[in-house]
């Protein structure tokens, strides 16, 4: 796998952007939250951080904190670790439009710096970059910019005049490669293994019959390139069918949750033997019309943080709120079989990533997305504890990182801290006090 624990810059030289504080020498320990730690609910403990890392977890009373350690006192609140987005976009819109005109430099680092608002502090772009996603991804990697950390497919690989539709998105060619041959399609996941993509993303999806889906043979020799390469690959997919496709293709993650029909023995028996990860992304589809049931949003400061004025002004227009309502009923349905099919698959024992495509169009918003994909899953009948690890410690292994996820010794020390426990209601992730992002304080409190 080629995602690595990438190490930290020595103390003392990194200098950092923005409103970041400056490197605090002493290590920190945070003491009496109630943790759960990525896998587990560790109860009352002390996490001492040093050097952006954490350097002991454990019931509080049990881990030794040294003589000039900053002390936090964290009693009555609750810490759970960053959230990592395996399935986002970035730079594909601004205010309430879509399109890969908007791919600047600016526009994702502000995209990733609303992320890590919300608590959201390793983000995945699964496709639509343009070769400015390895600049930009390089940047965040060397420590000099505010927001969450960034990794990436880079373009992706989609058909031709298919998936991903161009026209719709205001997608251009510098954002998705969509190789006619497989070995044209060879020689796109080559290009992107020398750019060092993190993760391989191809398009299996023919929209309800509407554009040409990817063939069989792309999908497999796609596959296998990108297993040569050691990248993992991820699909977009909508329906069982494409599901079945993919799983038998050797696709590592299938990218989104099946939305036509219930998942079957025969598919849930082929994903477990194979390993193959799951991500529902269920808010993709509520995104179409909870803005619309729900315009008491507007004027909460929660979600008016993750706002723009075009969204805002959208959200807000009667017009639009008639017909996004009106239109709502296949979503709505989709939401529903979606969130069947996710408990189908976490009892049957398939492994859960987590996503919502956020940042793939102006709707699917970054860090609100991730808030409602985490109520959507308790809601499809996950307990609290089961969605946190599949937004934590098992969305890390989706992604073959060692360095994060789980707060363990050795690993950053990416965290979030809570004015109430999600764990008795997933709703209290909203009550966001203070985001750590390698071992310091970067975000606030929300609204
Ligand atoms: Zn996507």
């Amino acid at each position: 796998m080629r995602l690595m624990r990438r190490s930290l810059l020595p103390l003392g030289f990194a200098v950092f952007a923005g409103s970041r504080p400056a490197l605090a020498d002493a290590p920190v320990a945070l003491e009496g939250a109630e943790v759960f730690d990525g896998e587990r609910r560790i109860g009352r403990a002390t996490i001492l951080v040093a050097d952006g890392v954490i350097g002991a977890i454990g019931p509080s009373g049990s881990v030794a904190v040294p003589a000039g350690a900053r002390r936090i006192d964290l009693a009555g609140r609750a810490v759970v670790p960053g959230l990592i987005s395996a399935h986002s976009h970035v730079g594909n819109s601004a205010g309430a439009e879509t399109g890969g005109r908007f791919y600047t430099r600016e526009n994702v680092l502000a995209q990733l710096r609303q992320f890590a608002a919300y608590g959201v502090t390793t983000v995945t772009a699964l496709g639509l970059g343009p070769a400015a996603f390895f600049d930009i991804r390089e940047e965040v990697r060397r420590g000099g910019t505010d927001g969450a950390d960034l990794l990436g497919a880079g373009m992706g690989v989609g058909v031709p005049d298919g998936t991903p539709p161009a026209g719709p998105m205001n997608l251009n060619d510098s954002q998705v490669a969509r190789p006619g041959t497989p070995e044209e399609a060879r020689e796109a996941i080559r290009a992107m293994a020398r750019r060092r993509v993190d993760i391989v993303k191809l398009w299996v999806d023919d929209l309800n019959g509407t554009v040409p889906m990817m063939r069989p043979e792309i999908i497999l020799a796609a596959t296998e390139e990108a297993h040569a390469h050691r990248l993992r690959v991820a699909a977009h997919i909508h329906d069982l069918e494409q599901a079945r496709i993919v799983v038998r293709s050797g696709v590592d993650i299938v990218a989104h949750g099946i939305r036509d029909k219930p998942v079957d023995a025969a598919l849930v028996a082929a994903m477990r033997e194979r390993n193959t990860w799951y991500i529902p992304t269920i808010q993709i589809n509520e995104a179409n019309y909870i803005y619309a049931d729900r315009p008491e949003l507007l004027a909460d400061p929660f979600f008016g943080r993750a706002l723009n004025a075009g969204l805002r002004a959208q959200f807000g227009d009667p017009e639009w709120r008639r017909s996004a309502l009106a239109g709502a009923a296949s979503s709505r349905e989709e939401v529903a079989v979606n969130q069947r099919n996710l408990k189908a698959l976490h009892a049957a024992g398939v492994r859960i990533g987590f996503g919502t495509d956020s940042g793939a169009t102006a709707i699917r918003i970054p860090g609100f997305a991730e808030h409602r994909e985490l109520e959507l899953m308790v809601e499809a009948g996950l307990t609290p504890e089961q969605a946190l690890r599949c937004a934590t410690g098992q969305s890390a292994e989706l992604l073959g990182l060692e360095d994060r996820g789980l707060l363990r010794q050795g690993r950053r020390a990416d965290l979030l801290v809570l004015d109430a426990d999600p764990q008795a209601d997933i709703r209290n992730i909203h009550r966001i006090r203070a985001v750590w992002q390698r071992g310091r304080e970067v975000s606030g409190a929300l609204g």
